[in-house]
């Protein structure tokens, strides 16, 4: 059985004042049935780490260089992230991929560092709307799945996150069948690769506008083992039933 996930991305949002957010969920899920993942912007995982220390939430990274150490202005490594108190790292996610033109040679790169660091990767994949409408959504995803994953990925090391790029921050969603066909390719794919036991245990998580009113229809899809979720889990109050949902599905 794989153990759920709640993934919350906060990407660029969050000043001291939005570790409220966290307290309230730390106080609401002291213990959870699921894995639940806040991953709030660089400067506040400290503080986030520990304001969540004793609960049911983990904190995490939102990206990771591939190296250790060295002459990377702004960047942060796997090991800081590890340092700071962060167990996860989110890795490729489209975001990073278009706005900073990431390969997904680089995003195995990188997961690699998050494995040395000690740290769950947390690895992104999707395809741009263009890419669906041309009816190539799953060799698209295909490739970049076995590009952005190292040979090392594991089921205790690796969350793969599909999050179709024309649904993040949109408020659309794709059909709960367009889902599970993307979930039950990519499970395919890693049985493929890594074997069945391996591959069934890595968690597969879909994102892209999940809030309360479509979680429970999302988290009773195939091969939907829960959610990266950017704009509702700003606040508790939305991802808290977010997480309700996936405790309940
Ligand atoms: C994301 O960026 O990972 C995401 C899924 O965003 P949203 O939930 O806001 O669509």
């Amino acid at each position: 059985m794989r153990r759920k996930l709640a993934a919350g991305n906060w990407k660029m949002n969050g000043l001291a004042e939005a570790l409220s957010e966290l307290n309230e969920l730390t106080v609401t899920y002291g213990e959870a049935p699921v894995d639940i993942l806040i991953c709030p912007p660089a400067t506040l995982i400290d503080r986030a780490s520990e304001a969540a220390e004793g609960s049911a939430v983990a904190i995490g990274g939102q990206d990771c260089h591939p190296k250790t150490s060295g002459a990377h202005t702004g960047d942060i490594s796997a090991e800081m992230l590890r340092d700071s108190g962060a167990s996860h790292v989110i890795i490729g996610h489209s975001e990073r991929r278009d706005d900073h033109g990431e390969s997904s040679a680089l995003i195995a790169a990188k997961a690699t560092a998050a494995y040395d660091a000690g740290l769950i990767a947390v690895v992104c994949c999707g395809e741009h709307l263009s890419t669906r409408e041309a009816g190539e959504t799953l060799p698209h995803i295909g490739k970049q799945i076995a590009e952005s994953l190292p040979d090392a990925a594991t089921a205790e090391n690796t969350v793969i996150a599909y999050e179709p790029v024309w649904a993040i921050g949109t408020g659309l969603t794709p059909t709960v069948e367009q889902i599970a066909e993307v979930h039950d390719f990519i499970r395919a794919e890693l049985i493929a690769r890594f074997g069945e036991t391996t591959a069934n245990g890595i968690r597969l998580l879909y994102g892209g506008s999940v809030k309360p009113s479509n979680a429970a229809e999302i988290f009773a899809t195939s091969n939907v083992d829960g959610a990266l979720v950017g704009g509702a889990s700003l606040k508790a109050a939305d991802f808290s039933a977010i997480i309700d949902a996936l405790v309940a599905a």
